[in-house]
């Protein structure tokens, strides 16, 4: 008698397949083709906005619409997944939720950006990354990542990766609140922020980003994670390093000491 193979393992191949593809085209497009683009010209919102991009859209709009498919496309592959047994990965898909929720309808509405724009060429590229990242991540996480046992609780990768995502989540939202108060109601200008990480880097919110998403590449121990961490690190390098730039040359009382992104190094 023939025997057929599962139609569960069939289906999981071609979903792994998918998967990696995705996994590929994801990081080659953006090492090949973004890195030097990103760092040769900055991305064109907040200060460094500009209409040469095309048409704008409020900046709160813009960041709600962007952000929303990290969130909602996660969590669907996530929750219409295989993995509902599996605690790790609720762990996982918690922390990630909750990052988002602050990112995607918290965030946006606390800042004091009035009647400040983005552009809409802006909002489109992070809306189709956002896209791919929350499917390759919710989906690895939902369906392909099956593995994941108690242990993996005590296990360095996941001891180390939760305390990098932790303390990277501190560090972006206490410096991304110190950059929202800077103004008070209304204001829409730049000051020096001071305290904190600002005594020694001018993006500590960045920096933090970077800790964060490469705790959870640690704690996931996943392409899809891994892919997620290079990928802030390419596109917030180039920004801290323009930020840094900017401040040098608009405000002339700049701590010289201050560095761009990592204290003390870069
Ligand atoms: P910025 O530091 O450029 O700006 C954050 C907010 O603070 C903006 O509202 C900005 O106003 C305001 N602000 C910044 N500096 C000053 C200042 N000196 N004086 C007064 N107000 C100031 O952060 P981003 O917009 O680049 O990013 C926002 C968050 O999103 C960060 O936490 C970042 O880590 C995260 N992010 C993550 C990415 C990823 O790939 N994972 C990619 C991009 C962002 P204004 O808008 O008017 O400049």
């Amino acid at each position: 008698m023939v025997q057929r193979k599962p139609i569960y393992s069939l289906r999981n191949k071609v979903y792994e397949s998918i998967d990696i593809l995705f996994y590929c085209l994801y990081v080659d497009c953006h090492w090949s083709d973004l890195f030097p683009y990103c760092s040769a010209c900055c991305c064109p919102y907040g200060r460094h906005t500009t209409t040469k991009w095309g048409p704008l859209v409020n900046n709160k709009l813009g960041w709600v619409i962007m952000e929303a498919p990290a969130l909602i496309i996660f969590a669907c592959f996530f929750i219409f997944g295989t993995n509902h047994h599996n605690f790790i990965s609720w762990i996982f898909f918690s922390v990630w939720v909750f990052h988002y929720i602050n990112r995607t309808i918290i965030f946006p509405f606390r800042l004091r950006t009035r009647g400040k724009k983005i552009p809409l060429a802006i909002v489109g590229m992070a809306f189709c990354f956002n896209l791919v990242n929350g499917f390759i991540n919710g989906y690895y996480l939902g369906s392909l990542s099956g593995s994941y046992q108690l242990s993996w609780l005590w296990d360095p990768r996941f001891i180390i990766g939760a305390a990098f995502f932790i303390s990277g989540m501190v560090i972006n939202w206490q410096t991304d609140n110190i950059l929202i108060h800077l103004r008070k109601p209304g204001e829409t200008g730049y000051m020096v922020p001071r305290g904190g990480l600002f005594t020694y880097v001018s993006c500590p919110n960045h920096f933090g980003e970077i800790i964060e998403w490469t705790g959870f590449a640690l704690m996931t121990w996943s392409l899809p994670g891994l892919a997620f961490a290079i990928w802030t690190f390419v596109n917030l390098v180039p920004r801290a390093l323009h930020h840094h730039k900017w401040y040098r040359e608009t405000f002339s009382d700049y701590p010289v000491m201050r560095k761009a992104l990592i204290p003390h190094i870069l």
